[in-house]
């Protein structure tokens, strides 16, 4: 059984149905995205661990993922009412957390050492240390895919993944890993 094959084993008992496979060197990165964090709408920018500037340059993101042999990506949808049900977006997002939480658990074992980027910002704790002091639980933490400057729609695309669902929202996560893996 292949390190892919163990990987997919696990995906479904951590709610993930939609995923692929890609290199790292593959992964569309943009410091565009970057610079729209910068801009703060989502209010992750400089509260937690998990987004910038707290999650290292750039080139420190992109270096990172670089440093690895493959890439899990995946994706979540999640119904929503209308496009103004802000209620199922916040539950989903939260949700996805959860997903990303049995997949960094079950993925362990696997592929030690991995990287899993995961939606917007952290909000495992109910006030974050940052920037006062390290994250409480940095084997917990997975950094904001696009804080690390990602473009997630091409990279949906070039996984072989819906970026969109109709009537719901999308999150997504990434899994950057290695057979064995020295950071
Ligand atoms: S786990 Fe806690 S301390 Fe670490 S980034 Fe998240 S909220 Fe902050």
């Amino acid at each position: 059984m292949t390190v892919e094959e163990k990987l997919e084993a696990v995906l479904a008992p951590a709610g993930i149905g939609k995923y692929g496979f890609l290199r790292p060197a593959e992964i569309p990165f943009d410091p565009a995205v970057r610079a729209a964090c910068e801009g703060n709408t989502c209010r992750g920018y400089g509260a937690t661990w998990a987004c910038p500037p707290g999650v290292g340059t750039f080139a420190d993101c992109r270096a990172r993922c670089l440093s690895y042999e493959r890439a899990l990506v995946f994706s979540v949808s999640y119904p929503l009412e209308d496009s103004f049900d802000y209620e199922a977006m916040r539950a989903g997002m939260l949700d996805f957390k959860k997903v990303c939480d049995r997949l960094a658990e079950a993925a362990g074992p696997i592929v030690p050492g991995f990287l899993l980027l995961s939606n917007e910002s952290c909000f495992r704790c109910r006030t974050c240390t940052y920037p006062e002091a390290p994250c409480r639980f940095p084997e917990k933490l997975h950094p904001s895919i696009e804080g690390y400057g990602i473009l997630v729609g091409q990279l949906a695309g070039l996984a072989g993944i819906p970026y969109g669902v109709p009537g719901a929202v999308t999150y997504f996560g990434a899994l950057l890993f290695s057979a064995q893996h020295i950071s």
